[in-house]
């Protein structure tokens, strides 16, 4: 079936970047329809039903980061306030609870990244400059926080894009939204929908085309949808899957010198907030060197929730593992971590959830990093060719912050101000 509506703009995914995009397009009178495979919008952001944790928990996107500017601004229009993170860090030596770790060598790191001259991955810049084995620790906990944080491989991962982001007051101040980023979501959906944007779930890209001319979008249940634009928004580990033009296609495998990392978010509900007694009242966050290392509340919010994270390339070492499993490998690194009973901390639970982003059919991973070859790749692939095929999504933007929703919602709005030619 082949539908009407050639002067449209279709947009694949209504992901933050799709949506925001999609709004800005609307505003401006175009005809805008959204083809999304899931069957709700929001992508990565990906709140849980409240009946599971006792509130909108997290399974995607949970912390707003640094100064966010179009982030903010969406939140104040929609009327949805922010909590900043508050409450004490620890980190695990030898067994023991330590204050979250300042390095020794933090100073030196500073300074050599100061006096980078040219780009090259992380690992090549702590061989070159910190290989003495005093610099051990340093090495390792710059490792850990890149593949947890930025869920990258410091093989691959830009120096200096981690210079912008550790030295140009990058991710400080960071926060969370009062209810949940599906707040957000939901408000933007609204928007399209008033000002006349179409969303359809369940509509898997699989092809565009080019028939006599035009642009047509074809997806697996077999509807065929032709434009005269169109905006993708998939995650770039998919963007492979989509057959394109050859001209796009060319822009397209760009992607390939975009880094894109995987997460594992480990949820679990207890009875209480057992870790106020174990340890502190204020606890934040935990990081160890347990399995599933990084660990957080939801202080100061009251509820008993744990959640545990694992990024970057040593994840795939669990692909094998199902939900159960990595709910298990998450309740024996948190009793490691705290010195409890296994079976104990088991009987506490009463919900768990583990998502491997990996897994994730529509997303194949969790954001995207920069390696030294991203910025020309990004200029590449935001290139508008003959005005008919664009990319948009996280790892298009090019700021400091890259792989989190601010970069989605950047890049939406800026490739939808270039369809339009502002
Ligand atoms: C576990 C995890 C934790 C994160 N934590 C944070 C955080 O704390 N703070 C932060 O700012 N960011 C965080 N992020 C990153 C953030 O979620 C993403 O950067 C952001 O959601 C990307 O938005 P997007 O619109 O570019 O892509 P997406 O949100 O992935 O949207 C793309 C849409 O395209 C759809 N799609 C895919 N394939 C097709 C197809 N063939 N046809 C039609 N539709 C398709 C998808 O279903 C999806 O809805 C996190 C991500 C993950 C996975």
């Amino acid at each position: 079936m082949t539908k009407p509506n050639s002067d449209r703009i279709i947009v694949v995914g209504a992901g933050p970047a799709g949506l925001m995009a999609a709004r800005e397009l609307a505003r401006a009178g175009r005809k805008v329809t959204i083809l999304e495979a899931r069957d709700r919008c929001g992508g990565r952001i990906d709140p849980l039903p409240a009946t599971e944790f006792g509130y909108p928990a997290e399974g995607g996107a949970e912390f707003i980061h640094g100064e966010a500017p179009v982030t903010r601004s969406l939140l104040s229009e929609a009327g949805l306030k922010t909590l900043p993170l508050q409450g004490s860090s620890w980190t695990i030596e030898d067994g023991q609870f330590a204050p979250r770790e300042q390095n020794a060598y933090e100073a030196e790191l500073h300074q050599a990244l100061s006096g980078l001259k040219e780009d090259r991955p992380l690992a090549e810049f702590l061989q070159a400059h910190f290989s003495d084995p005093k610099y051990a620790q340093l090495r390792r906990s710059v490792e850990r926080m890149v593949e947890g944080y930025d869920a990258a491989d410091p093989k691959r991962i830009s120096v200096m894009a981690l210079r912008e982001e550790w030295m140009d007051g990058g991710r400080a101040n960071q926060g969370r939204l009062v209810g949940g980023y599906g707040g957000l979501i939901a408000y933007l959906a609204k928007d399209c929908r008033d000002h006349g944007v179409d969303i359809h779930f369940g509509a898997i890209v699989k092809a565009i085309e080019i028939v006599d001319g035009k642009i047509v979008v074809r997806c697996a249940d077999g509807t065929s949808h032709p434009c005269a634009r169109t905006v993708l928004t998939v995650p770039i580990a998919l963007l492979g899957d989509i057959t394109l033009p050859p001209a796009a296609r060319a822009r397209a495998d760009a992607v390939n010198d975009i880094g894109f990392g995987n997460v594992i978010k480990i949820l679990l509900r207890f009875r209480n907030q057992w870790w106020r007694e174990k340890k502190a009242d204020d606890l934040t966050f935990v990081i160890s060197s347990e399995a599933i290392p990084v660990w957080w509340t939801q202080y100061p919010n009251p509820q008993a929730v744990l959640t545990g994270w694992f990024g970057g390339p040593k994840t795939a070492q669990m692909d094998h593992l199902g939900e159960r499993e990595l709910i298990d490998v998450g309740l024996d690194s948190l009793a490691k971590i705290f010195r409890l009973g296994r079976q104990q901390l088991a009987d506490q639970m009463i919900n768990g959830r583990a998502i491997n982003w990996a897994h994730d059919p529509f997303a194949r991973g969790a954001y995207s990093y920069a390696t030294p070859a991203t910025r020309a790749a990004q200029a590449r692939l935001r290139e508008p060719g003959d005005g008919t095929i664009f990319f948009a999504g996280e790892a298009l933007y090019s700021g400091p912050d890259m792989g989190t929703v601010e970069a989605a919602l950047d890049n939406g709005l800026a490739t939808a101000r270039m369809i339009l030619g502002r």
